[in-house]
Formats: structure tokens, C-alpha cells, sequence
């Protein structure tokens, strides 16, 4: 009931075209159910011998009917378009609603939620919910009127033989309700079907790359096969019960009208009911059947609607994990002190923890650096400052203000990440840049582009800033997309900057290159470095060697190597090209 109540809310703008709506349904239904009164007034006058009578008859009749199907159509003219405008806009106003949601979800929503449920909750669902919420209330409205308008006048015309119609229809309202019961099972088993056939073509398309250089296309193409033919299995179970409902439906159809025959032409001998009203029987019952049709299709249409709308709900009720505090402030002229306090984490689906008791500082506009074996934390504790994750015990402040009083929007701001993955936005090369400065000037990107070293090779393009980079921008090398994610945080210039093995990905000669821009850029910031190869860390301030026991050596490089610990013993490793690759493991 409670989904219905918020289901409801959502009609709210539009009550205006909904009244409109069911007022037109109303009239559609009715002059249906008033085509055989009137046919049953006029049949005295048509079936006298007078042809002058007759023909004075015809032309009100023929004028009335006009006008009759004129505003029936108007009205039909309506429900279809303004009725279905009015499910579109409550899809529009739901789907923004879950979009703006979604943009506020935390990390943690996201490691467990995969985007194509999140893809087809925005497109499938939604479609569903705004089909049943237009042709939900009208096709319930006109159906009802329909059926209870056309019963009454079955009786109006013989009570007697409304009778056993009335048993029947019993039986066919009983016998539907439990045929319908199992439809709805197969509809469910339909939508799960369909969603493991999505499931299913969105990992292969995601992964299309792996799977081609694998030349595994055989198994994900038998693996698609499956759910593809498991999909037509349950529609086979669906159309079979649709079947057998729509037989059976048509057979107590007939029967009413056998019965109607029968029975009636009982009581015509007995002299109990005049033949013409015989046919407006037959009329009536046509007007009664149809709407039991749409019932059933408009309980399918429910089933979806709802089971949707709930899907919808389920998302709009996950509430953020990390959203600002009630007396958050700005930060105002950020210095860059940044001090992890005796800080404790665990991610949410598992208790043992990852930090505990971390405790550094990193003086304004100074360097830190991370190292340590993959797996100890390291970009955990990186994605703590952003707060895309929040701590479970001490704190983290930025010139003394504890993170989680700070505004979220203020607080990112004032921070930037180059990570070693890099997204690029479907755009332009000059959009990718400014993303970092909504509206940032065509001079301030070019700046940032020199100063991230890749404006010369941008200029070189044909269609320089212009050149479009396309979905996940294919179209540049590793190293070339990592400097325009580079540009972005130039342009955006933070006063605090995480690198998390920004060069990780690149070849040595990539990494040379970008090493200078990420110097350049890491001048006068509070930095924080994670890097696996060793020489990009030298001249960090300070040096934190993290294991999976926490912090297991810090210093300088000269105090680090005098210690001759862990750091000491990667780092002959490396300069020594005992590994070639030079990767702490
Ligand atoms: P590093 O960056 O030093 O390689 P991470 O900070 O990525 O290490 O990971 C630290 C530990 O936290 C690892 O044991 C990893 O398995 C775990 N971890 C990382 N991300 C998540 C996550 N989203 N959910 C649960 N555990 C995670
Ligand atoms: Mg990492």
C-alpha cells in the first residue's frame, strides 16, 4: 500500500490532464454502451411499414450518431495522446530523480552494484512504470464501466435471462483470477529471463576486448545461447498460459451466447421477452466480454508497473553513506595542512581491517609518498582524504578541520587525483580538459595543456582541441590520455593532490615524459604519491613504507636507506635491475 501511496505522489503535477483523462475514458465507455439503447428506441420506427416515417427518422438519428462518434473520437484523441504525455512526464521526472540519486550514491553503492542493472533500471523499468501509469486508472475505469454498465442493462431488458449470464460470469471471473495467478508467475519468470539475456550481453560487450584476444567468442557465444533460449523457454511457458486463458475465455463467451439463445428463445415462446430485445442481448454481451481482455492485459501491465516502480524505490531509499554533515562549512583559503590522526578503516562487507591507527601530517605545499606491496592500503588511505570513503575511527583534517565538517563539494574541490586509470568523457579533446574548470577560457586550457606537456601533440591533430576522443577516448595511448587527465587537474589547480600510480601503466619512456609534468604539478601542493617505481619518489619530503601491518618504516630517502630496512632492500632491488620492471611486490 505503501508503494501505491508514493506511486500516487507522482501523478500530483499532473492531476489536471489524469481528471481530464478518466472524464474522456468515461465518455468513451459510454457512448459505447448507449449505441444499442439507441438502436433499441429506434427499431419500433425503422420496422414500420411507413417509408416516409422511416425516412424522417433517419436523419436525427444519423445526426445524433454524429455527433456522438465525433466527441467519442475527440475524447479517444486525447486519452492516447494526452493520457500517454502524461506517463512520459512522470517518466522523465522519475528517471531525473534516480539520475540526480545515483550522482550521489557513495563508492561504497558502487562496488557492489553493476552498471547494467543500474542501465536497464534507468530505460526498462521506467518505460514500464509510465505504461502502467497511464493506461493503468483508464484501462480499469473503462473496463468497469463497460462491465457494470452493460450488466445493467442486461437486467433492464430481461432480468430472467440476466440470470444464468450472471452465474456464468461468476465462473469466468473465478476461473480467470486463478488462471491469472499462474500468468503472473510466468511474467516474473519472463522479466528474470530477460535480465540474465542482458546480463549477458552487457559483460561480453564490456569485456569484447578480452574475449576477442582471447578468441574465446565460442564460449561467451554459448553462454549467450543459453540465457537466449532459456528467455524463449519462458515466454513458451507464458504464451501457453495465455493461450489456454484466451481459449477458455472465448469458450464462456460462446456460452453466453448459447445460453442467450436458448434461454431467450425459452422465454420468447413463454411470451416472458419481445425478439428484438434478443439482439440487444447479443450486443450487450460483445460490450461486456472486450473489457475483460483488457483486465487481464492491464494486470500483466500492474505486475510490471509495480515490480518496477519498486525496483525504482529501492534505489531512491539507499540513503548515501558519505553526504555533508548538517553544519558543514566551506573551506576558505586552504593552506594544505593535511594530518591523518591515529586514523582505523574497514570497507563496510567485511570486518577486518585495512588501517588501524595511521597517524602522518603533511605540512602545507610538502610532498609524502606511499610505498609498500599491493593489497596494504595505500589507496585506501588516499580515497579517505575526498572522503569517498569515511573513516571508522580518529579523523582527517585539512588545515585542522576535520573532513566530514566540511562541505563535500568544497572539500573536493580543493582536491585533485590522477589515478592510473583515466576516463575521458564522449567529447572533444578541449571538453576533456575543461572538465577540470566548467568553463574554463580556450587560454586557460591551452595552459594547462602546455603545462601538462601535451600540447604540441594536440596541435599536431587535424582537428586539434576539436578532435574527438570518443567513448573511453580509444583513440589516445596511455600516455597521452594520462596528461589530459593531468591538463584537467592543472586547470582545476587544487591546493592538495593525490597521484595513485599516475605512470604505473606507462612504459618507462611514457613515464619519463610524465614524470615532469607531474613535478610540475605537484609545485607548492600538499602531495600525496603512491608510485611502485621507486626513482619517481626520491625527493618526496617524507617516505611511508606501508604493509599490510600498517606503517612499517618512514623517513627520508638518505634516512630510509641508512635504516637499510624494507625500503632500503627494494630500493638496491631496483636500481640494481634485479627487477626489470622495478615493482615492489
Ligand atoms: P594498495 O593501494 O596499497 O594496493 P588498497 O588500498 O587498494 O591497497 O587495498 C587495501 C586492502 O583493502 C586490500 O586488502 C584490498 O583487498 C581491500 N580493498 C580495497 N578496496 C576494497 C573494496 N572496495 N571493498 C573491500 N575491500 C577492499
Ligand atoms: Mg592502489
Amino acid at each position: 500500500m505503501d508503494t501505491l501511496k508514493r506511486f500516487i505522489h507522482y501523478y500530483k503535477p499532473y492531476r489536471t490532464v489524469f481528471f481530464l483523462d478518466l472524464i474522456c475514458a468515461t465518455v468513451i465507455s459510454l457512448v459505447d454502451l448507449a449505441y444499442p439503447q439507441i438502436l433499441r428506441t429506434s427499431v419500433n420506427t425503422l420496422f414500420t411499414k411507413e417509408s416516409s416515417v422511416i425516412l424522417r427518422a433517419l436523419l436525427p438519428l444519423a445526426l445524433g450518431l454524429l455527433i456522438m462518434y465525433i466527441i467519442q473520437s475527440l475524447c479517444k484523441y486525447y486519452v492516447s495522446y494526452q493520457g500517454h504525455m502524461m506517463g512520459a512526464y512522470m517518466e522523465r521526472d522519475m528517471r531525473q530523480q534516480l539520475f540526480d540519486h545515483y550522482e550521489k550514491l557513495s563508492f561504497s553503492y558502487y562496488n557492489t552494484h553493476n552498471s547494467g542493472q543500474m542501465m536497464s533500471k534507468l530505460v526498462s523499468d521506467l518505460f514500464d512504470i509510465a505504461e502502467f501509469a497511464h493506461h493503468g486508472p483508464e484501462n480499469l475505469f473503462i473496463s468497469l464501466i463497460k462491465i457494470i454498465g452493460s450488466f445493467v442493462f442486461l437486467f433492464l431488458i430481461n432480468w430472467r435471462l440476466a440470470i444464468p449470464l450472471a452465474i456464468l460470469v461468476v465462473f469466468m471471473f473465478v476461473f480467470s483470477m486463478s488462471q491469472n495467478k499462474r500468468m503472473q508467475a510466468t511474467f516474473l519468470d519472463n522479466r528474470k529471463k530477460i535480465g540474465d539475456v542482458n546480463a549477458s550481453l552487457q559483460d561480453t560487450l564490456a569485456g569484447i576486448r578480452v574475449v576477442q584476444s582471447f578468441a574465446n567468442e565460442d564460449i561467451e557465444r554459448k553462454k549467450f545461447r543459453k540465457s537466449n533460449h532459456g528467455f524463449l523457454l519462458s515466454k513458451g511457458a507464458n504464451y501457453n498460459c495465455m493461450g489456454s486463458f484466451m481459449g477458455w475465455n472465448l469458450f464462456f463467451q460462446g456460452m453466453m451466447y448459447l445460453v442467450t439463445l436458448v434461454f431467450g428463445g425459452y422465454l420468447i415462446a413463454k411470451g416472458q421477452m419481445d425478439p428484438s430485445d434478443l439482439a440487444m442481448y447479443a450486443l450487450y454481451i460483445g460490450i461486456f466480454i472486450s473489457p475483460i481482455q483488457i483486465l487481464v492485459e492491464l494486470t500483466e501491465m500492474m505486475q510490471k508497473g509495480l515490480s518496477g516502480f519498486r525496483r525504482f524505490l529501492e534505489v531512491m531509499d539507499t540513503k548515501p553513506d558519505i553526504k555533508d554533515s548538517e553544519n558543514a562549512k566551506d573551506l576558505h583559503n586552504v593552506k594544505g595542512l593535511v594530518s591523518y590522526e591515529n586514523i582505523s578503516f574497514c570497507y563496510a562487507d567485511d570486518d577486518t581491517p585495512v588501517l588501524s591507527n595511521v597517524s602522518f601530517q603533511i605540512p602545507a605545499g610538502r610532498s609524502i609518498a606511499l610505498v609498500g606491496p599491493s593489497g596494504g592500503g595505500k589507496t585506501t588511505i588516499c580515497n579517505l582524504l575526498p572522503r569517498f570513503y569515511d573513516v571508522t575511527g580518529g579523523r582527517i583534517t585539512i588545515d585542522g578541520q576535520d573532513v566530514r565538517d566540511l562541505k563535500l563539494k568544497s572539500l573536493r574541490n580543493n582536491i585533485g587525483i590522477v589515478q592510473q586509470d583515466v576516463y575521458l568523457f564522449c567529447g572533444t579533446i578541449k571538453e576533456n580538459i575543461a572538465y577540470g574548470k566548467p568553463g574554463a577560457t580556450m587560454e586557460e586550457i591551452i595552459d594547462a595543456a602546455k603545462k601538462a606537456n601535451i600540447h604540441d601533440f594536440i596541435e599536431e591533430l587535424p582537428d586539434g582541441y576539436d578532435t574527438f576522443v570518443g567513448e573511453r577516448g580509444t583513440r589516445l595511448s596511455g600516455g597521452q590520455k594520462q596528461r589530459i587527465s593531468i591538463a584537467r587537474v592543472f586547470l582545476k589547480n587544487p591546493p592538495i593532490l593525490i597521484l595513485d600510480e599516475a605512470t604505473s601503466a606507462l612504459d618507462n619512456e611514457s613515464e619519463r615524459h610524465i614524470q615532469k609534468s607531474l613535478e610540475a604539478l605537484a609545485k607548492n601542493r600538499t602531495t600525496i604519491t603512491i608510485a611502485h617505481r621507486l626513482s619517481t619518489i626520491r625527493n618526496a619530503d617524507e617516505i611511508i613504507v606501508i604493509t599490510e601491518k600498517g606503517i612499517a618504516e618512514r623517513g627520508s630517502h638518505t634516512e630510509l636507506l641508512e635504516k637499510d630496512g624494507i625500503y632500503a632492500h627494494y630500493y638496491k632491488m631496483q636500481f640494481e635491475g634485479l627487477e626489470t620492471d622495478g615493482v615492489m611486490e
